[in-house]
């Protein structure tokens, strides 16, 4: 039986940390603070106190941490993943995280970076996209275990690779998010019924999955996340630097990433991404 540790069972990793448990793995979870822990011991699988304790049996570590400095300080750190794991134990982190980060880790520890697609109820449904990068072989290997997560799951490339892939992703949802934030912010302020109005536009060339999963919770500003604004911002901040690397001009998602960080900078960031509306609703004067 292949033997799991999971650290970072928040949003995402709680509910793919189940999953795991459902598909029949062992799995050890770690997550500061008890809460998160017990929940994944509810659902079947084991708790661990540290790091340590999680990783030192495990075939494969799972991480599913906020943001970079949070990834290398789990994996590289003192008393982190590097220093417990088992020789030859290959690392799959599910974070976004910065493309170079994913590259150093990997000339460190045998690793996969596989950031994932497909929000909350992805994880939950088990049907997340994954984008991989790394060895072809560590693909294969890992292959079962992403399998239990996901229903789209491809190897892009070499190490990093999957951390590109996954930033032209939230390049698109960001921009998505806004332009239907915009949309139903114009549509209000023209009184037509938005609820008609997103049904008719998801059947057409300007549907989407935004559309479908998001704009009935924006229209009723619900903005319980999901996603937090404060992650996104994070996100298109990777963006930016991996388009300023290639020298790639990208007009519209500086455009958005401007508008993700006036959010945050209100104290927004908490929220659901969809929260976009908030702020053209505020720009309109209608709110
Ligand atoms: P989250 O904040 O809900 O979960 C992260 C978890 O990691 C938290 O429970 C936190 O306590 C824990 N953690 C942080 N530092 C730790 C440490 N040093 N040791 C142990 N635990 C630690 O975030 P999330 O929404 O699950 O997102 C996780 C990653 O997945 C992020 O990189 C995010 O960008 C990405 N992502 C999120 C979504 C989404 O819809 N929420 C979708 C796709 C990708």
């Amino acid at each position: 039986m292949t033997k799991i540790g999971f650290i970072g069972l928040g949003i995402m990793g709680g509910p793919m940390a189940a999953n795991l448990v459902k598909a029949g793995f062992e799995v050890t979870g770690y997550n500061r603070g008890r809460s998160k822990v017990d929940k994944l011991v509810e659902a079947g699988g084991r708790g661990a106190v540290s790091i340590a304790e999680a990783v030192r049996e495990a075939d494969i570590v799972i991480t599913m941490l906020p943001d970079s400095p949070d990834v290398e300080a789990v994996v590289l750190g003192e008393d982190g993943v590097l220093a417990h794991a088992r020789e030859g134990a290959l690392l799959i982190d599910c974070s976004t995280i910065r493309p170079d980060v994913s590259r150093e880790i990997s000339g460190r520890i045998r690793a996969l970076d596989a950031p994932v697609s497909g929000g909350e109820q992805g994880a939950i449904d088990g049907s997340l996209s994954i984008m991989v990068g790394g060895e072809a072989a560590d693909f294969e290997a890992a292959k079962p275990v992403l399998d239990a997560v996901g229903g789209t799951i491809v190897h892009v490339g070499g190490p990093g690779a999957g951390q590109t892939v996954k930033a032209a992703n939230q390049l698109i949802v960001a921009g998505t998010i806004e332009l239907v934030a915009e949309s139903l912010v114009f549509l209000e302020a023209h009184e037509v019924d938005t609820e008609a109005a997103i049904k008719v536009l998801a059947g057409g060339l300007a549907g989407n999955r935004i559309l479908d999963r998001k704009a009935a919770a924006m229209v009723k500003r619900e903005f319980t996340p999901g996603f937090r604004v404060e992650l996104h911002d994070k996100d298109l901040g990777i963006v930016q630097a991996a388009a300023r690397e290639a020298g790639v001009v990208i007009p519209l998602g500086a455009a958005v990433a401007q508008l993700m960080a006036s959010l945050k900078a209100q104290g927004h960031g908490g929220l659901d991404h969809g929260a976009l509306l908030k702020l053209v609703a505020q720009l309109s004067g209608r709110e």
